[in-house]
């Protein structure tokens, strides 16, 4: 396969289906940050790899938001979804024997939770995640950090990073919010401790929960001082509100037990999604059992519903995918040197070519922060070259290798990459950067 073509790749069909969905989709997707340019459609995935409807193959780093872990059509997710249309469908009556299994799984696996509920997409577990803290506390405040994101509900819809990227003060994300609902999230900086303490101390016993993503990817990489994650821990139980970790991204991408299980702190409730389904709609949340006992119908107060959760297609794509990662840790360790490779390869590069730039990550990511010096939290990142940094995605995807087109987001490494496909990466991306600064 020449990934590595330099000529103009053709777009015809895909450019032909793009119309048809502006035609039904507004905007021709059905999710915003989906309108990329060409390519625009693909029809087949394999392994590492994309075909788009005309031909040309992508090396996949974009991985769909960090979906695919295993990767494409992999044959035991595909089994196993296989195997669970000969059982039930969905019945919307009691419990299947994969959505219990799925829950035992995962309590297994994941340190702090002990009991879990399953809903269907990232955006939902976070916002169950905030309603029982709420209602366990009485409280009405969320605490977010800058540029963390964690879906699409009112109350995480704010200080985002936008393709603007200079969007500190852009807020609300979206119209059609009641004012009340994105002001009482309270935003602080990540890796700074007192900006947390600031909020507790001129919001006294208002404060519900802290929601943070551990490592905060949708702002690339910036991974968190372990005096910072356990000071969070400490604070948060001294003042009574309750400790989200949003595992979205890093649950099962860098361990099995998630980031909670290399800083070794544990959450009161944890949100995961994306990776755990290898492609397929599933997500959850859970904590402890007091708390999670809110959400028990007789008897608890907190309101659990949704006619998708747990459906039994989902569920088999999760066990299969979550069995697959605990079985072969292995996957970690192959991931992580190969996300170490890329790293080191590409800061050789920007160094040779004199570029400023930073590359970071944590074990099978990476991100290029366009900037002079040393980031440690968001606000750094107001200085990252938001042009340089979707152009450089933007060539590497016209050369055949897909990652996602917004600035400082991350990439991602999956069980199918290759040292060879790494190496090959790496050549393209001394070609682009040099033409980059020509
Ligand atoms: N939390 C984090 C950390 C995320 O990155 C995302 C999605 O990108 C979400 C929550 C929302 O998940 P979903 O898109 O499945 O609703």
């Amino acid at each position: 396969t020449d990934t590595d073509a330099t000529a103009a790749r053709s777009h015809a069909k895909s450019k032909a289906l793009a119309e048809r969905a502006e035609a039904v989709f507004p905007g021709g997707v059905n999710s915003g940050t989906r309108r990329n340019g060409s390519p625009y459609a693909f029809a087949d995935g394999r392994g590492g790899y994309l075909t788009d409807l005309d031909g040309n193959t992508y090396l996949d780093y974009h991985a769909a938001f960090g979906a695919m872990i295993i990767g494409h059509r992999a044959a035991e997710v595909d089994d196993a979804v296989r195997r669970s249309m000969s059982g039930v469908d969905l019945t919307g009556y009691g419990v299947s024997e994969l959505e219990v299994q799925l829950g035992e799984l995962v309590t297994s696996v994941l340190p702090s939770v002990e009991q879990t509920i399953i809903v269907n997409s990232g955006s939902e577990a976070v916002a169950y995640a905030i309603r029982l803290a709420r209602a366990i506390t009485g409280r009405k405040y969320l605490v977010k950090f800058q540029g963390g994101f964690h879906g699409w509900s009112d109350p995480v819809a704010r200080n985002v990073i936008s393709p603007k990227e200079r969007a500190y003060g852009d807020d609300p994300i979206t119209a059609g919010m009641l004012p009340d609902s994105w002001q009482s999230t309270l935003i602080a900086e990540f890796n700074d401790l007192e900006s947390v303490r600031e909020l507790f101390r001129t919001h006294p016993e208002q404060i519900a929960a802290v929601i943070m993503e551990p490592i905060p990817h949708n702002v690339g990489a910036l991974v968190p001082t372990q005096e910072f994650v356990e000071g969070i821990r400490q604070l948060t139980t001294e003042q009574g509100a309750l400790l989200i970790f949003d595992e979205v991204i890093t649950g099962f991408r860098h361990a099995i037990g998630g980031y909670q299980e290399i800083c070794g702190v544990t959450p009161d409730l944890t949100t995961y999604g994306k990776a755990m389904g290898n492609g397929y709609p599933v997500a959850g949340m859970g904590g402890r059992r007091d708390l999670m006992q809110h959400f028990d119908a007789a008897g608890g107060d907190v309101g659990l519903l949704g006619t998708f959760n747990g459906n039994p297609t989902s569920c088999a794509a999760a066990i299969a995918t979550v069995s697959y990662l605990r079985d072969n840790p292995d996957f970690y360790t192959r991931t992580h040197a190969l996300g170490e490779r890329l790293r080191t390869g590409l800061r050789e590069i920007m160094a040779d070519k004199g570029i400023a730039a930073q590359v970071v990550g944590f074990g099978g990511t990476f991100s290029t922060y366009f900037l002079d010096g040393v980031v440690s939290g968001y606000r750094e990142l107001l200085d990252n070259n938001a042009i340089a940094s979707v152009q450089f995605h933007r060539r590497m995807i016209e050369r055949g290798f897909l990652m996602i087109p917004l600035a400082l987001k991350r990439n991602h490494i999956s069980g199918s990459h290759t040292e060879a496909d790494i190496d090959r990466t790496l050549e393209a991306m001394s070609d682009v950067l040099g033409d980059m600064r020509s």
